[in-house]
């Protein structure tokens, strides 16, 4: 049976298919990549991909490929998500920096400065009082 001969998906270069759609140097520089970006992760679980791409020099493209691929657990790499706040994409979290900062800076002028409600104060209008009839003081 002849060899299934395929480009490589990364170099071009034509090699024999194995199952995945990159040549065996290729594959094997992937797998390089993965282990580094596979230990970062378990040193630091919950990093965004952005900050495991710039740690370990791996693209973003690769990371979520290998997010795709279901060879990294997401639970320990957080997706890219939207602000909750304005929708920006941010890398993770819920809000983007500035939304944090905004909102932060909200709680520190809202909560201290909160005021309780002030009482009611009954004042009666001096008119109100000319108003007043006494009785028994008619003609
Ligand atoms: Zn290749
Ligand atoms: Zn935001």
């Amino acid at each position: 049976m002849a060899p299934d001969l395929r480009n490589c998906s990364i170099c071009g270069r034509l090699y024999s298919y194995k199952g995945r759609d990159v040549c065996s140097k290729c594959l094997e520089k992937e797998d390089d990549e993965y282990a580094i970006v596979r230990h970062y992760v378990r040193d630091h679980p919950g990093a965004s991909i952005a900050e495991v791409s710039m740690e370990t020099g791996v693209d973003e493209d690769k990371i979520l490929q290998f997010l795709r691929d279901g060879r990294l657990i997401s639970r320990g790499l957080s997706y890219t998500t939207n602000c909750e706040r304005c929708g920006k994409t941010i890398a993770g979290g819920k809000y983007c920096d500035i939304c944090l900062k905004d909102l932060g800076a909200q709680l520190n002028s809202v909560i201290p400065t909160r005021r309780k409600p002030e009482p009611e104060v009954k004042s009666w209008g001096k008119s109100k009082e000319r108003m007043h009839i006494r009785e028994g003081e008619e003609e």
